[in-house]
């Protein structure tokens, strides 16, 4: 059982304390094994955490932006029981993010009830061949014509991408050079142009393709916000769940320690097991405390977020490039803890060595938010 003593800290209410215990009953009851077909676990995976009404978390309501406190508790406690639960909940919120912050009452209408109950898939399309981390060169094109845009390129790396019922789709419009040219655009899946032309296979599977776009026609009301504010549309969807990948990297970190220390009170060593070996409980206390030094970061981040403090950016930076990173070296502990069993398929902290792995790469690389962290401290912000 993870640690949830965090809960008793200040930055939560009641609500935060009652949806972890909540949530965590759900996910011993429900996520018990997936199976080898990843799109329909995927599908099922959604469906079932809408039915319980976790999804509703990930959307904006009439009055509130989401949660950034519960997204975080339960992306970490998803996390820590299955990897592709925590997928399947986070893309929903990432996917519709835009919609959620930016959306018009009538966008909001017909996509996010859909999103919250299970009934559409969510999908985020930022990332293309040749462009990244460097998303203000983003080279896709939409260009209007009469009551509609048409949207030409191509995407790669889109989670979700072949079970998604709609793509949140970045494209440039021209209004100005790099990120001042680019809009955002709701492309429902079966909209005529556009395929998947490849699925993409990672060391931690997950439906995943390359995109392209020929000619696709979406209405003109299609687009969220005006032209020309689709990078800031993007980058403060980003911002908002940044933190939560951090979370989701904890929750891994926390299965790892559980793992590492059962193992270790078990595996016989001389007269005694793995954990009277004091080089053991030097490890032992090391993970601890990233666990907790990445908690710290990420509610707190969470915090400022929920009570709308202006500077925020750095603190969600800080909190996903410490926590990622850190699970990884947890995690990498765990498995060397472990012996030939930590590298054995089947053994929990195998599939954590994976499943770490792509969090310090998507929605800004570790270096990226090192760029985000110094900017923000030579301005002279404070956090
Ligand atoms: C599993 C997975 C799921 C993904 N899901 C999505 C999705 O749903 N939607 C979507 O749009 N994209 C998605 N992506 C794409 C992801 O966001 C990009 O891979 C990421 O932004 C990095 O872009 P890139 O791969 O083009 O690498 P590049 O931008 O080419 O960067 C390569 C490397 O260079 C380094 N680097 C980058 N920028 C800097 C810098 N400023 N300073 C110093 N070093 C730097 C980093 O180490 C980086 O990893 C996903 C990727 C993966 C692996």
């Amino acid at each position: 059982m993870a640690d949830k003593s965090f809960l008793s800290w200040p930055f939560f209410e009641a609500r935060h304390r009652e949806l972890a215990e909540q949530l965590n009953t759900w996910c011993a009851q429900h996520l018990t094994g997936h199976g080898d077909d990843l799109d329909a676990e995927c599908r099922k995976l959604v469906k079932q955490l809408g039915s319980a009404g976790f999804l509703k978390l990930s959307v904006a309501d009439a009055k509130h932006r989401p949660d950034v406190r519960s997204l975080a508790i339960a992306r970490e406690t998803l996390a820590y029981h299955s990897a592709l639960a925590d997928f399947a909940f986070a893309m929903q919120g990432l996917g519709s993010g835009a919609i959620s912050l930016f959306g018009t009452v009538e966008q909001k209408r017909e996509w996010l009830p859909k999103v919250a109950s299970g009934e559409a898939i969510a999908a985020f399309a930022m990332t293309e061949p040749d462009c990244g981390s460097d998303a203000a060169n983003i080279a896709s094109s939409a260009m209007r014509d009469g009551n509609e845009w048409v949207i030409v390129g191509e995407k790669t790396y889109i989670s979700n991408g072949g079970i998604a019922d709609f793509y949140l789709t970045f494209a440039r419009t021209g209004e100005g050079e790099g990120a001042r040219g680019l809009s955002a655009f709701i492309v429902p899946a079966n909209a005529a142009g556009l395929s998947v032309a490849e699925r993409i296979e990672v060391v931690a599977p997950h439906p995943l393709a390359r995109l392209t776009y020929d000619q696709v026609r979406i209405p003109a009301d299609a687009i969220i916000g005006e032209p020309g504010e689709g990078f800031r549309i993007g980058m403060e969807t980003l911002n908002l769940f940044r933190v939560t990948v951090g979370a989701a990297a904890l929750g891994f970190s926390r299965r790892a320690l559980d793992e590492a220390l059962n193992f270790a009170r078990n595996r016989r060593h001389g007269s005694g097991t793995l954990v009277d070996n004091a080089v053991t409980q030097e490890k032992l206390a090391d993970m601890a405390l990233a666990n907790d030094a990445s908690a710290l970061l990420i509610y707190r981040a969470a915090w400022q977020q929920d009570v709308g403090s202006a500077d925020n950016r750095r603190a969600a930076a800080m909190a996903k490039l410490y926590a990622t990173e850190a699970a990884q070296q947890v995690i990498d502990a765990a498995v060397q803890m472990h012996g030939g069993a930590g590298v054995t398929k089947g053994v929990k902290v195998e599939s954590l060595y994976r499943d770490i792995r792509a969090l310090r790469i998507y929605e800004g690389a570790s270096e990226v938010q090192r760029q985000i962290i110094a900017r923000d401290l030579l301005k002279g912000k404070r956090p």
